[in-house]
């Protein structure tokens, strides 16, 4: 792609200044990933999700956001601030969450999980680019934005802003959907919402996802005895709970690998940017003689079409297995919806295949977690170009691109109920080599520089438009 040459005054300016702020944001991102904020108390002692959180309050209170601790329903809290912005200016919420996955084998980790470190040019840890980078970037751009103005100072911002820092969003509790629908007034406040947790589709290709999965996980447990029995005695005759679930869990895909479940469409075709087969194959790691999964196309399958995973399952580990038929099996099943499809009518085909394939006469059971439903971006508003212009000179001159997200941001559609007339865009730092939720996440400091440059840009470009240019009310600009 050809760089733009023509630099605008205020890429050169905001640009300088980011450039000099960022050996600052690294040394912050090493602070923050070095607090393990793992919103599960069976995992990490809670405290130090609330290190975190008062670590995110002190950060952006400097910045001048008169950011608090709120509380939300499951125990965790958020960090959430607004600041008014000038008379007439729009607001504009910036999102991200400080919580972080489960580290899982920490001996595949090549270096300390809570130790950013850096090889070949990207920083390892956890959370490094899912989603402390993104939090930094946050703070980066407010910097920029403000140079050298004091931070209490009222024209410090050119825009009102409203910080919304999660606490749990990796738990897939809800939780800040529940606040948000408690404070249905703080989110209306918003004009555009920078939900700052996607990710890039390329290195150095500046992406806005305009599309997410739902998901839902279902738990289901098959009952087949009283209790464990002798696999000499009477394997080969007594029901075997675990082999009926491995049976019922096989028919969830055909040959292919596509979904095979009565009632799930999965011929839905991706209209947007498409993925290369080779890019895929090196990004998700594929050993050599490995197919990937599914008809269509890869952008079809990752972010057009349903898909299920077994995320785990309730059986003897191999060490310490003994020679017994088990009496009741379990599995948690993860189930993407795309958008456009009903995600509640989509769980209900699952756990209507999973009675209706369990075989011998066990008993079955199937209970579904919190519905997390599809989004699907508006595209045609002031927020999405000025956002996609911002991007472009971050990124000198590269296009932005729109894309699906494979993954699935609740929030975003919990926000667009309660504030439907706002803009929401998601972008972030992650690029396909960060492995986000995986072993050995990373992060490249270049997409953090550039993300924080696109966002510095698009807030000083977004409040010169005005609240008056951009329509009456937020409605009419639709
Ligand atoms: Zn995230």
């Amino acid at each position: 792609m050809t760089p733009n040459t023509d630099t605008p005054a205020d890429r050169e300016l905001l640009g300088a200044r980011i450039a000099e702020l960022m050996p600052r944001t690294l040394a912050e991102l090493a602070e923050l990933v070095a607090i393990p904020s793992i919103a599960d108390e069976r995992v990490v002692d809670p405290a130090e999700c609330v290190r975190a959180a008062e670590w995110v309050r002190a950060a952006f209170r400097a910045e001048g956001i008169p950011a608090n601790l709120e509380l939300t329903p499951d125990g965790s809290y958020a960090v959430i601030g607004h600041r008014p912005g000038p008379e007439g200016a729009p607001t504009v919420l910036l999102y991200c969450h400080y919580d972080v996955q489960p580290i899982l084998d920490e001996h595949e980790w090549l270096s300390p999980p809570f130790e950013l470190t850096e090889r070949d040019g990207r920083l390892y840890g956890r959370g490094s680019a899912d989603c402390k980078g993104n939090l930094v970037a946050h703070l980066t751009a407010l910097r920029a934005l403000r140079g050298d103005t004091v931070a209490d100072d009222p024209d410090a911002y050119p825009v009102g802003l409203l910080l919304v820092a999660e606490g749990s969003e990796e738990q897939g509790r809800a939780s800040l959907d529940r606040y948000a629908e408690a404070h249905p007034d703080l989110f209306r406040l918003a004009d555009a919402m920078l939900i700052q947790d996607a990710s890039n589709f390329a290195n150095g290709v500046p992406t806005i996802t305009t599309s997410l999965r739902g998901a839902v996980d279902v738990v289901v447990t098959v009952d087949a005895l009283e209790a464990s029995l002798h696999s000499g005695e009477f394997g080969g005759a007594a029901p075997d709970a675990l082999a009926a679930l491995i049976r019922m869990l096989a028919t969830l895909r055909d040959e292919r690998g596509d979904l095979a479940v009565p009632g799930i469409a999965t011929d839905q075709v991706w209209p947007g940017v498409q993925y290369d087969e080779q890019a895929f194959r090196d990004d998700a790691g594929m050993r050599a003689g490995t197919e990937r999964l599914g008809s269509g196309t890869i952008a079809d399958q990752l972010w057009a079409r349903p898909t299920l995973t077994v995320l785990g399952i309730d059986a003897p580990p191999v060490v310490g297995a003994v020679a017994a038929i088990q009496p009741r099996a379990a599995a948690k099943l993860n189930l993407r919806v795309p958008p456009g499809a009903d995600a509640a009518a989509l769980r209900d085909a699952l756990i209507a295949h999973l009675h209706a394939v369990a075989p011998w006469g066990v008993g079955v059971t199937a209970t579904a977690g919190e519905l997390g439903l599809p989004f699907s971006a508006d595209t045609s508003g002031d927020a999405f170009r000025v956002l996609s212009g911002a991007l472009t000179d971050a990124y000198d001159g590269v296009a932005t691109v729109t894309s699906g997200g494979g993954g699935s941001i609740p929030l975003t559609t919990t926000l667009a109920r309660i504030n439907p007339d706002a803009e929401i865009v998601l972008l972030g730092v992650p690029d396909p080599e960060s492995r986000i939720h995986s072993t050995n996440e990373s992060v490249d400091p270049e997409e953090i520089r550039r993300i924080a440059l696109g966002e510095a840009l698009f807030l000083a470009r977004f409040a010169a438009l005005g609240s008056s240019d951009r329509g009456p009310t937020p409605t009419a600009r639709r």
